[in-house]
Protein backbone atom coordinates (compact mmCIF):
# COMPACT_ATOMS: atom_id res chain seq x y z
CA UNK A 1 0.00 0.00 0.00
CA UNK A 2 1.53 3.03 -0.88
CA UNK A 3 1.97 6.01 1.07
CA UNK A 4 0.34 8.41 -1.09
CA UNK A 5 -1.14 8.05 -4.53
CA UNK A 6 -4.10 10.17 -6.65
CA UNK A 7 -5.83 6.69 -6.43
CA UNK A 8 -8.18 5.31 -3.50
CA UNK A 9 -9.85 2.15 -3.05
CA UNK A 10 -12.85 1.24 -1.28
CA UNK A 11 -12.92 -2.48 -0.39
CA UNK A 12 -16.32 -4.29 -0.91
CA UNK A 13 -17.99 -0.98 -0.98
CA UNK A 14 -20.64 -1.71 -3.39
CA UNK A 15 -22.78 -4.51 -2.61
CA UNK A 16 -22.53 -6.40 -5.78
CA UNK A 17 -25.11 -9.10 -7.10
CA UNK A 18 -23.28 -11.54 -8.98
CA UNK A 19 -26.81 -12.74 -10.66
CA UNK A 20 -26.52 -9.14 -12.71
CA UNK A 21 -23.10 -9.34 -13.14
CA UNK A 22 -22.83 -12.15 -15.01
CA UNK A 23 -25.74 -10.86 -17.70
CA UNK A 24 -24.31 -9.93 -20.50
CA UNK A 25 -24.40 -6.01 -22.08
CA UNK A 26 -23.07 -5.99 -25.58
CA UNK A 27 -25.93 -5.27 -26.96
CA UNK A 28 -27.70 -3.15 -24.41
CA UNK A 29 -28.78 0.43 -24.87
CA UNK A 30 -27.71 2.86 -21.98
CA UNK A 31 -31.36 2.95 -20.89
CA UNK A 32 -31.66 -0.44 -20.87
CA UNK A 33 -28.48 -0.20 -18.32
CA UNK A 34 -29.97 1.91 -16.08
CA UNK A 35 -32.83 0.14 -15.72
CA UNK A 36 -31.74 -3.26 -15.07
CA UNK A 37 -29.62 -1.74 -12.83
CA UNK A 38 -31.19 0.99 -10.96
CA UNK A 39 -29.23 0.69 -7.76
CA UNK A 40 -25.81 0.63 -9.41
CA UNK A 41 -26.21 3.97 -11.23
CA UNK A 42 -27.66 5.66 -7.82
CA UNK A 43 -24.83 4.34 -5.97
CA UNK A 44 -22.13 5.83 -8.91
CA UNK A 45 -23.61 8.88 -8.74
CA UNK A 46 -23.48 9.40 -4.49
CA UNK A 47 -19.69 7.63 -4.55
CA UNK A 48 -18.90 10.65 -7.42
CA UNK A 49 -20.56 13.46 -6.42
CA UNK A 50 -19.33 12.80 -2.90
CA UNK A 51 -15.73 11.71 -4.04
CA UNK A 52 -15.58 15.81 -6.00
CA UNK A 53 -16.32 17.56 -3.24
CA UNK A 54 -12.63 16.98 -2.04
CA UNK A 55 -11.47 17.36 -5.83
CA UNK A 56 -12.01 16.67 -9.57
CA UNK A 57 -12.35 13.09 -10.03
CA UNK A 58 -10.50 11.29 -13.31
CA UNK A 59 -12.09 8.22 -12.85
CA UNK A 60 -14.20 6.21 -10.71
CA UNK A 61 -14.61 2.42 -11.74
CA UNK A 62 -16.55 -0.09 -9.97
CA UNK A 63 -15.43 -4.04 -9.99
CA UNK A 64 -17.29 -6.29 -10.89
CA UNK A 65 -15.56 -9.23 -10.17
CA UNK A 66 -16.95 -11.92 -7.45
CA UNK A 67 -13.90 -13.49 -5.91
CA UNK A 68 -13.28 -12.64 -2.30
CA UNK A 69 -10.09 -10.12 -2.85
CA UNK A 70 -12.07 -8.00 -5.38
CA UNK A 71 -15.80 -8.16 -4.31
CA UNK A 72 -17.64 -4.85 -4.72
CA UNK A 73 -14.12 -2.64 -4.77
CA UNK A 74 -14.43 0.38 -5.93
CA UNK A 75 -11.62 2.99 -7.23
CA UNK A 76 -11.56 6.55 -7.05
CA UNK A 77 -8.35 8.15 -9.28
CA UNK A 78 -8.51 12.11 -8.97
CA UNK A 79 -6.58 14.63 -10.53
CA UNK A 80 -4.12 15.47 -7.62
CA UNK A 81 -3.33 13.60 -4.80
CA UNK A 82 -3.61 15.98 -1.96
CA UNK A 83 -7.26 15.49 -2.91
CA UNK A 84 -7.04 11.85 -2.64
CA UNK A 85 -5.94 12.35 0.64
CA UNK A 86 -8.49 14.66 2.13
CA UNK A 87 -11.08 12.37 0.27
CA UNK A 88 -9.03 9.33 1.95
CA UNK A 89 -9.40 11.52 5.31
CA UNK A 90 -12.78 11.77 5.14
CA UNK A 91 -14.49 8.92 4.08
CA UNK A 92 -12.29 6.36 6.68
CA UNK A 93 -14.49 8.24 9.26
CA UNK A 94 -17.57 7.03 7.59
CA UNK A 95 -20.01 4.11 7.95
CA UNK A 96 -21.82 2.96 4.73
CA UNK A 97 -24.16 0.47 4.67
CA UNK A 98 -24.11 0.34 8.09
CA UNK A 99 -20.08 -0.76 8.50
CA UNK A 100 -16.98 1.32 8.71
CA UNK A 101 -15.39 1.98 4.91
CA UNK A 102 -12.37 0.21 4.71
CA UNK A 103 -10.35 2.39 2.06
CA UNK A 104 -7.16 2.95 1.25
CA UNK A 105 -4.74 4.18 -1.05
CA UNK A 106 -4.50 2.37 -4.03
CA UNK A 107 -1.12 2.01 -6.57
CA UNK A 108 -3.24 1.62 -9.16
CA UNK A 109 -3.21 4.78 -11.55
CA UNK A 110 -3.83 3.05 -15.57
CA UNK A 111 -7.21 0.99 -15.14
CA UNK A 112 -6.03 0.07 -19.15
CA UNK A 113 -3.35 -1.90 -17.33
CA UNK A 114 -5.77 -4.13 -14.70
CA UNK A 115 -8.63 -4.61 -16.72
CA UNK A 116 -9.27 -7.11 -18.05
CA UNK A 117 -10.09 -6.83 -22.20
CA UNK A 118 -11.94 -9.70 -22.63
CA UNK A 119 -14.40 -9.05 -19.80
CA UNK A 120 -15.09 -5.91 -22.12
CA UNK A 121 -15.17 -8.00 -25.02
CA UNK A 122 -17.82 -10.50 -23.20
CA UNK A 123 -16.14 -12.98 -23.43
CA UNK A 124 -13.93 -13.86 -20.66
CA UNK A 125 -14.10 -17.22 -19.61
CA UNK A 126 -13.29 -17.13 -16.46
CA UNK A 127 -16.63 -15.21 -15.29
CA UNK A 128 -16.25 -13.22 -12.16
CA UNK A 129 -13.52 -15.28 -10.99
CA UNK A 130 -11.02 -13.46 -13.36
CA UNK A 131 -8.51 -11.81 -11.64
CA UNK A 132 -8.24 -8.84 -13.91
CA UNK A 133 -10.42 -5.90 -13.09
CA UNK A 134 -14.12 -6.68 -14.61
CA UNK A 135 -15.18 -3.07 -14.41
CA UNK A 136 -18.96 -2.32 -14.34
CA UNK A 137 -19.98 -0.82 -17.56
CA UNK A 138 -21.12 3.21 -17.07
CA UNK A 139 -22.32 4.97 -20.07
CA UNK A 140 -19.63 7.87 -20.97
CA UNK A 141 -22.68 10.31 -21.28
CA UNK A 142 -23.43 9.52 -17.51
CA UNK A 143 -20.12 10.20 -16.38
CA UNK A 144 -19.94 13.31 -18.29
CA UNK A 145 -23.49 14.32 -16.54
CA UNK A 146 -21.90 13.96 -13.32
CA UNK A 147 -19.00 15.67 -13.88
CA UNK A 148 -20.74 18.76 -14.91
CA UNK A 149 -22.58 18.63 -11.98
CA UNK A 150 -19.81 18.16 -9.63
CA UNK A 151 -18.54 21.03 -11.21
CA UNK A 152 -21.47 23.14 -10.70
CA UNK A 153 -21.71 22.02 -6.94
CA UNK A 154 -18.08 22.96 -6.50
CA UNK A 155 -18.91 26.14 -8.10
CA UNK A 156 -21.91 27.17 -5.87
CA UNK A 157 -19.42 25.66 -2.94
CA UNK A 158 -16.67 27.85 -3.72
CA UNK A 159 -18.73 30.92 -4.15
CA UNK A 160 -20.62 30.70 -0.51
CA UNK A 161 -17.44 29.82 1.19
CA UNK A 162 -16.03 33.30 -0.78
CA UNK A 163 -19.27 35.15 0.68
CA UNK A 164 -18.76 33.88 4.24
CA UNK A 165 -15.45 35.05 3.64
CA UNK A 166 -16.12 38.35 3.01
CA UNK A 167 -18.65 38.54 5.37
CA UNK A 168 -16.66 37.62 8.55
CA UNK A 169 -14.03 40.45 7.17
CA UNK A 170 -17.32 42.34 7.36
CA UNK A 171 -17.68 42.09 10.65
CA UNK A 172 -14.54 42.35 11.64
CA UNK A 173 -14.02 45.78 10.02
CA UNK A 174 -17.63 47.12 11.89
CA UNK A 175 -16.20 46.15 14.96
CA UNK A 176 -13.12 48.59 14.72
CA UNK A 177 -10.10 46.82 12.90
CA UNK A 178 -9.99 49.05 9.99
CA UNK A 179 -6.26 48.93 9.54
CA UNK A 180 -5.88 46.19 6.85
CA UNK A 181 -8.57 47.57 4.91
CA UNK A 182 -6.47 50.62 4.82
CA UNK A 183 -3.07 48.94 4.35
CA UNK A 184 -4.72 46.73 1.12
CA UNK A 185 -6.01 50.13 -0.06
CA UNK A 186 -2.78 52.27 -0.26
CA UNK A 187 -1.61 48.84 -2.03
CA UNK A 188 -3.79 48.74 -4.90
CA UNK A 189 -2.83 52.62 -5.30
CA UNK A 190 1.28 51.92 -5.63
ZN1 LIG B 1 -11.86 -11.47 -17.08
Amino acid sequence: MPAFSQTLILKHFWANNPSLSSAPSANKTDEDLYKEDEEFFDFYEDVYLEASKFGVVEECVVCDNVGDHMLGHVYIKFNDEEDAADCLTSFKSRHYGGRMTDVEFSPVTDFRESRCRQFDDQCCKRGGFCNFMHIKKVPPKFVRSLREEAREAKAKMDEERRKEKEERRGRSESSGSSRSRSRSRSRSED
